[in-house]
């Protein structure tokens, strides 16, 4: 090979002039809520994977307020150079435009999608100490009774404030609504009986419900979870109709470069592939099925169509701001 020829070649494999090869530093994994609940389980759990592949560590940090959509804007805000990434959710990147009609991004148009982490079936449950044995008595007692009771959720918005506000439609329940920081905090009261029920991502609740701390009524999906095999779905115990469920997914900005993206998504899929990331994540009742979402353009179909889909159950359910 000619001298010069060999110069371009060595040339064009070095990083280009003034980015040094990404990534060169901590990445920050921004969850919108509380540590201890569902996101947060999830980021923390993916990110040890993640870091390991990329070198570096995904350093998390929490943002809660406002149903997760404080921290969303920031991470919409960010530099676009794969140094801020955030967990997003089917409230944050699903549910939030219906309710909040000055939201400052559009879940679609200011991301970059990069995976998604984790689908996670949504439960109904209560205190321990809640007087229903079963799901058929918990919608009587609480259609009786709901102006007296509690219910928990993360904020407007997020997923368990949007489906136990379809819940509620469909019961025509009115309860308190309370609003924690994520639902973490928001099991801590459950477990300790300072409010009544809630509905929640599956990845929070599993270790409770297995250690009888709090009652688990119903899974809200067709099949029961290979987790808590012994929870039934709604349709068995007689509430069909509410069928919801949520996933936990990865976004950088928009503008977000190819490479640093291919690089991002490949990282998320070999967590998703690895044996003890994806064991953690199904112990904990995760749904690693859905691999299409797991890609970049498949995670954008899938914002496109949840935005849709809340919008709709949301206004149908009354929910929305009037
Ligand atoms: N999963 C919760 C929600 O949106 C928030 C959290 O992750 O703490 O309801």
């Amino acid at each position: 090979m000619r001298p010069s020829l060999i110069v371009l070649v060595l040339a064009l494999a070095l990083p280009l002039p003034g980015r040094a090869a990404y990534p060169d530093r901590p990445i920050t994994l921004i969850v919108p809520f509380a540590a201890g609940g569902p996101t947060d389980v999830v980021a923390r759990i993916v990110g040890e994977s993640m870091s390991r592949t990329l070198g570096q560590q995904i350093v998390v940090e929490n943002v809660a307020g406002a149903g997760g959509t404080t921290a969303t804007t920031r991470a919409a805000q960010a530099a676009p150079d794969g140094y801020t990434l955030i967990m997003g959710h089917m409230g944050t990147h699903g549910a939030a435009p219906a309710m909040y009609p000055d939201l400052k991004y559009d879940p679609v148009k200011s991301f970059q999608p990069i995976g998604m982490a984790a689908g996670t079936p949504i439960l109904i449950v209560a205190k321990k100490s809640f007087p229903a044995k079963d799901l058929r008595e918990f919608v009587a007692y609480v259609k009786a009774n709901s102006e007296k009771l509690n219910e928990a959720n993360a904020g407007v918005g997020s997923v368990s404030y949007t489906t136990c506000a379809f819940l509620n439609s469909l019961l025509g329940a009115k309860p308190s609504r309370i609003v924690y920081r994520g639902t973490g905090p928001a099991l801590n009261d459950l477990v300790s009986g300072q409010v009544d029920y809630m509905c929640d991502q599956i990845v929070n609740l599993v270790p409770q419900i297995q250690a009888g701390t709090i009652k688990a009524y119903a899974i809200a999906q067709a099949q029961r979870s290979p987790a808590l095999p012994e929870v039934p779905t709604t349709k068995e115990g007689g509430l069909p109709e509410f069928q919801v469920t949520a996933w936990n997914a990865i976004f950088a900005p928009k503008g977000t470069p190819p490479d640093i993206v291919s690089k991002l998504s490949g990282a998320l899929r070999k967590a998703l592939a690895d044996e003890g990331t994806r064991k953690r994540l199904l112990d904990l009742g995760a749904d690693l099925s859905d691999t299409a979402a797991q890609t970049p353009e498949g995670l954008a179909k899938l914002v496109e169509s949840e935005v849709a889909r809340w919008n709709k159950v949301l206004k149908s359910a009354g929910a929305t701001p009037k």
